[in-house]
């Protein structure tokens, strides 16, 4: 299928099953879960956004002062196969609204076009919103809006008389759960950052005992080979320092301090005395005008030991392999670097692409050029719709329901 036509299909489908089919429980989004500011599931548009965002601050204030879970949902209509009673208690136990321990969840559902809506309770919200009191809201709140076609208002009547219920000091200690809100949600990310840490943790102690396995391992050999070994742990110990809130600072610390060692002191190749190093001001007369030119580029760092004992002179090359310079073909000095990169033939979906690099040296001044193959460009990728439509203003962390299920309790009816 070519791929402008998939994008058709993908984007027409959900908007013919919404225009023909009802919302099923499933299809009914848990806006809560996705933003813990929002109480209130609109998916057809049934209530204005200035309604869903003005009834997301009152519930959320119900949520902030007693604990108990009142949610709306608003839908266009139900799936045939089911009646507003069913349809909202297996809303209200999918979600789990309401603390577990208090059962003090209250959804109100409204499936517009089916003219049937219900106030659902939880066992424990039941003591403050018996189900006459709920048959009372709707009937004389609800439902005589509705008729008038006016949804906002009838769903804010209907919210602001449980409101008026549910913060009754009577009521508090009846609906006050010793649970948090959102409590599911952050004790996932309690357990995500848990095993981040667990994870880091691991990871610290690995590249830790890695250095030191290359401190004991590089004993025996020459001090630029062994410099080399733990100049190459320095960036990967960085890394991992980071990623893991700087849990592998001792790796770091390892490799720098032997690094230091390997080069503060040198014993003679010749006569086993203790020679010494001479600085770097005074080290360039031991030094090639080419070796010279990669000490000012820091391409290569020399050090210059003098033996006191049998005028043994030894010059060691530490490369550092953090600058990009390459060995020249012609002077030899670590002093090449790249001065241009050309496409010389494009790749395609069929060809490979050819191109060149010219590195110049700063020592001599010599350029060299490099071909190299450019490969095959991947054929486009399919694009993919993505599904999360953001809601402004919103918090960013996703929030819970505390478990709490309905033991059928409330009313239901139709205008
Ligand atoms: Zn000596
Ligand atoms: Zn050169």
């Amino acid at each position: 299928m070519n791929n402008s036509l998939r994008i058709l299909l993908l984007s027409i489908i959900p908007a013919i099953a919404m225009a023909i089919g009802a919302t099923t429980v499933a299809d009914i989004p848990n806006v809560h879960v996705a933003d813990r500011t929002r109480y209130v599931s609109n998916p057809d548009g049934v209530l204005s956004d200035a309604t869903v965002a003005s009834l997301d601050r009152s519930l959320g204030e119900i949520w902030s002062s007693t604990s108990a879970e009142p949610v709306v949902v608003a839908v266009a209509s139900m799936p045939s196969d089911t009646d507003i009673d069913t349809y909202a208690t297996d809303i209200f136990d999918a979600w789990g609204i309401g603390k577990k321990d208090k059962d003090n969840g209250v959804l109100i559902v409204i499936a517009r076009d089916d003219r049937k809506a219900v106030i659902r309770t939880g066992r424990g919200s039941e003591g403050a919103l018996p189900d006459i009191v709920c048959g009372r809201i709707l009937r004389n709140e609800m439902f005589p809006r509705f008729k008038e076609g006016d949804y906002d208002g009838g769903v804010t009547a209907g919210v602001n008389a449980i409101s008026r219920v549910l913060t009754d000091p009577a009521y508090a200690d009846e609906l006050r759960s010793s649970q948090a809100n959102d409590s599911r949600a952050e004790a996932v990310a309690d357990g995500l950052f848990n095993i981040y840490l667990t994870v880091a943790a691991i990871i610290a102690i690995v590249m830790t005992l890695l250095s030191l396995y290359t401190v004991v391992s590089t004993r025996r050999r020459d001090s630029v080979a062994r410099y080399a070994a733990l100049h190459s742990l320095v960036i990967p110990s960085l890394i991992v320092t980071c990623l893991t809130l700087g849990m592998a600072l001792p790796a770091l610390l390892i490799s720098y301090l032997a690094m230091k060692r390997v080069r503060s002191r040198r014993k003679c190749p010749n006569c086993h005395h203790a020679m010494t190093k001479i600085d770097e001001v005074n080290d360039n007369a031991y030094l090639t005008p080419a070796q010279d030119a990669e000490e000012r580029l820091k391409s290569v760092d020399y050090d210059v030991w003098v033996c006191p004992n049998c005028r043994e002179t030894d010059i060691l090359p530490y490369v550092n392999r953090l600058t990009d310079y390459r060995v020249c073909e012609r002077c030899g000095a670590r002093a090449s670097s790249l001065v241009m990169d050309r496409v010389v033939l494009r790749p395609t979906e069929r060809r490979k692409g050819l191109g060149k690099k010219v590195y110049r040296c700063k020592n001599c001044g010599n350029t060299h050029t490099v071909a190299y193959v450019i490969p095959m460009l991947a054929a486009a990728a399919p694009f993919i719709i993505g599904g999360s439509g953001g809601h402004g203003g919103g918090g960013f962390s996703g929030g819970s329901f505390g478990g709490g299920i309905t033991g059928g309790g409330g009313a239901s009816g139709g205008w």
